[in-house]
């Protein structure tokens, strides 16, 4: 590991915005937040992953992969962050080194990448990312990247996050550090106005951050940049004169909002856009922030106005839902998306929460947990696939709220699943999205495919699997299992 990159790690680890970091000894520090992985489990993404899930939203600028072709492919596009314009950031581009490259360097071959993507593209800014296979060789993405930008007077940013510096979250960390030394500031916006604010860590998956826009647009608030959700290059530059910062994910960028404080005096606090209480109480800071920094105190009126009239027409909406859904229990396996913020937004659909996992949750996500919840808070550490399936086939959960990945053990359960975590299709951010959600569970849980598929099969009596009731050695005799039982034959009355 590069000189360079290891003292990057170093003050990435140091976290003034966290207590708990700070109480921690020098040595404890060092050793990062996050778990490390025991080699051979599959423990989601490396930091590569992770830096450039936090950077891809930027819409305008072309994301280059330094590397095997391999590691593009892996992360490319898996979630979907929305653009109002440019799609250049859905494009892949990679170097794709060969053996050659490993021996002779890849530096060369990045260079004319570089120049072939400004040649044919014409982005505002090129974001070159390091790799294993790059950073083992040697090759020095920030040298390439300062000659690329002087030879041809556009922003080349080195993201030196290689995948084996870490976890994912460490990666997304990097990726901010990047914004931090080669970004924010290098730009002066075009005007700014006492309602400028940024949202750090918002990543507008399926366009949720379209439905939060218009609220402050009602409030004259201006979103000067988002990071990195349909962010563009030259806004997220600007960011600096932005008056307060919004964290929506803490656990992913938060070293943004603390440097951005401490260069530039921006107040920042950690908000959700999930429920609608939630909501309201992001709204609410916002512009009490915005007043302390010297927007006019009329802001706060305006938002309990806006506050008012939301939620009543969201409560109205959300109404035809409840009867149904009242009682209805929840399983909920989440990692993204912060628990304590779903938590929230389910009760107010009048559901009962039976179990959260908590594995990814920080302590203050608990505490909230605890808060919201009270005794009945259920929380899991960590829940195997074969403990989350008794627990549904026993019918302790009605449904089960999580991520792709955990899909097939409800459904081998016979039971409704949603996805909620960044795969989702569905955007459950802000009053909207509020609805939205109640409105995806109502119509998985009453889907009449349960129903059916509940149905015992008419060659077993108890709805067991064909497997478990006819067990066969060979397939030839399974079939003719099947079609005697199901016939109501003995098993020599049916022609071979
Ligand atoms: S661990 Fe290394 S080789 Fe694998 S995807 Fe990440 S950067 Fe690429």
């Amino acid at each position: 590991m590069s000189v360079l990159l290891k003292a990057k790690i170093a003050e990435v680890f140091e976290e003034p915005g966290c207590d708990k970091n700070q109480s921690k000894s020098e040595k404890e520090r060092k050793k990062g937040c996050t778990k490390q992985l025991s080699p051979g489990a599959a423990a989601g993404g490396c930091a590569f992953d992770g830096a450039k899930i936090a950077l891809q939203p930027i819409a305008d600028v072309a994301h280059l992969v330094h590397g095997p072709i391999a590691c593009e492919g892996n992360s490319w596009d898996n979630r979907h962050s929305g653009s109002s314009g440019p799609q250049i950031y859905r494009t892949g581009f990679t170097t794709d080194i060969s053996e050659l490259d490993v021996i002779y360097g890849g530096e060369k071959r990045l260079f004319k990448s570089i120049r072939e993507i400004l040649e044919k593209y014409n982005p505002p800014a090129v974001f070159v990312y390091q790799t294993c296979v790059t950073a083992l060789v040697g090759d020095d993405i920030e040298a390439v990247c300062q000659r690329a930008t002087e030879k041809f007077g556009k922003p080349i940013i080195p993201v030196n996050a290689p995948g084996f510096a870490g976890v994912k979250n460490l990666g997304n960390k990097l990726g901010a550090e990047a914004l931090l030394d080669y970004v924010i500031g290098t730009v002066e916006p075009e005007f700014t106005t006492p309602y400028d604010i940024n949202i750090i860590g918002e990543y507008n998956l399926v366009g949720e951050l379209w439905q939060v826009k218009p609220l402050l647009d009602a409030l004259g608030i201006r979103v000067l940049c988002c990071i990195a959700g349909d962010g563009r290059y030259n806004e997220i530059a600007s960011a600096h004169r932005a008056k307060v910062n919004m964290m929506v994910c803490s656990k992913s960028m938060i070293n943004i909002a603390t440097k951005m404080e401490q260069r530039w005096g921006i107040p920042y606090f950690e908000g959700s856009f999930y429920g609608i209480g939630d909501m309201s109480d992001t709204l609410r800071q916002i512009a009490k922030l915005l007043v302390q920094q010297g927007a006019p105190v009329d802001l706060l009126d305006r938002t309990e106005r806006l506050i008012e009239v939301e939620e009543a027409r969201a409560w109205q909406r959300i109404a035809q839902y409840k009867q149904r859904l009242q009682g209805k229990r929840v399983l909920l396996i989440t990692g993204g998306v912060k628990s304590w913020s779903v938590v929230a937004a389910l009760q107010e659909g009048g559901m009962e929460i039976v179990g959260t996992s908590v594995k990814k949750s920080t302590k203050e996500d608990k505490e909230k947990i605890k808060e919201i919840m009270g005794d009945d808070a259920h929380m899991i550490d960590d829940m195997t696939p074969r403990e989350m399936y008794n627990m549904l086939r026993d019918a302790r959960a009605d449904i089960m709220l999580s991520g792709g990945r955990s899909q097939f053990v409800a459904l081998k359960a016979r039971m409704p699943w949603l996805d909620i975590n960044q795969e989702r299709y569905h955007p459950y951010s802000g009053y909207e999205g509020m609805v939205e959600l109640v409105r995806e569970i109502d119509r998985a849980i009453y889907n009449p495919v349960w129903q059916q598929v509940r149905i015992p099969a008419p060659w077993g009596d108890d709805g067991e699997t064909l497997g478990a009731v006819l067990p066969s050695a060979r397939p030839m005799d399974f079939l003719t299992e099947v079609a005697a039982k199901s016939l109501g034959l003995a098993l020599e009355e049916v022609p071979n």
